[in-house]
């Protein structure tokens, strides 16, 4: 462990007031957090992470009466939606209000903001007296942490702190929701399942190919990578094949005979997708480590959360 890693919330509140960069955990992945009011700190995370200017940041809140002070305006249906899900895996795209720094929406009109459901971050967030920005704590385009240990491989020494809160109890990104009129449009899909979103608020669309690159330019088809090639397969034995006398790693909803692979990281016995999204960053993590020519990852049903994991290995594959 290095010294970095911390359970003293106080102390990385000290930190956050004086404009340095503090880890967070959530419940989704740890965040990589500075004051949004001030533009040293939140640039600071576009350094540290190696991040592109164009590439918005998630503002997270403690109370819903934060909004009013961050966004200009609060649609019907992102009132319902914060209602059901906040503090939760759920991420609102808004008008923002001008007192909201065009570093942190990266010279956008809307602010993206969310309440994170996670007891350590949300007391740390009670204590300040502004909102932090916090994108996934890694590497630009690497997998997102999803452990304080994830966090201090990635940076070491080089954060203040890491809020030691565990291990994430979700384990992928928010799902990401912005308005369009009445409907709800789905930028990222992540922690909340779009069929919950839909029994939330009735009329959802995705977004669309040609609204993607203008409106979300964070949506980039190389995301969430391991170092070493990943590939996602329909049939694991089959793509497997191709690649006679190399070091295999298998990613897998559950055990099965993988008999020629060098190294196997099953997400869920029981076959719970919830559960696999849990363990989903921290095996692409062993794997990364394993020395392994490929890692072949099996296609997860196009259901609940296997939508979202699906996502996030298409974007590791690339
Ligand atoms: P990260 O926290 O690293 O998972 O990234 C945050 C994501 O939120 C990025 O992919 C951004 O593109 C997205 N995002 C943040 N603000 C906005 C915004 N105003 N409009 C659209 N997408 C946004
Ligand atoms: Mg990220």
């Amino acid at each position: 462990m290095t010294n970095t890693i911390t359970k003293d919330i106080v102390h990385c509140q000290e930190l956050l007031r004086n404009n340095e960069l503090v880890a967070i955990p959530t419940e989704t992945v740890y965040g990589l957090a500075a004051n949004i009011y001030n533009d040293e700190a939140v640039r600071k995370i576009f350094e540290m992470k190696g991040r592109p200017l164009f590439n918005p940041l998630i503002v997270h809140i403690h109370h819903l009466d934060q909004l009013s002070s961050l966004a200009k305006s609060v649609p019907e249906a992102a009132t319902k939606l914060a209602a059901r899900f906040w503090p939760g895996p759920l991420t609102l795209i808004l008008e923002k209000n001008a007192s909201v720094s065009d570093l942190v929406t990266a010279g956008k009109s809307t602010v993206a903001i969310r309440m994170p459901n996670h007891s350590l971050t949300l007391e740390l967030l009670q204590g300040l007296d502004f909102p932090v920005a916090a994108p996934s704590a890694n590497p630009f385009t690497r997998v997102s942490s999803t452990s304080a240990q994830h966090v201090a491989d990635y940076f070491g020494n080089r954060i203040p702190a890491i809020l030691d809160g565990g291990s994430c109890t979700v384990g992928l990104e928010s799902t990401i929701v912005g308005f369009d009129g009445e409907t709800t449009v789905v930028y990222r899909k992540g922690g909340i399942s779009l069929e919950a979103i839909k029994a939330c608020v009735g009329k959802v669309r995705l977004l669309t190919k040609n609204e993607k690159a203008p409106e979300a330019p964070g949506m980039l088809a190389k995301h969430y990578s391991p170092g070493t090639k990943l590939i996602l397969s329909d049939g694991i034995l089959k793509t497997m094949e191709g690649f006679t006398n190399q070091k295999i790693g298998v990613l897998a909803f559950h055990e099965a005979n993988f008999a020629n692979a060098t190294m196997v990281e099953t997400l869920s016995e029981k076959r719970d997708l919830d559960e696999a999204a849990q363990n989903l960053f921290a095996a692409l993590h062993r794997l990364d480590q394993a020395d392994l020519d490929v890692i072949i990852a099996q296609r997860f049903p196009n259901e609940g959360l296997g939508i979202s994991i699906n996502d996030r290995l298409e974007r590791a594959g690339n």
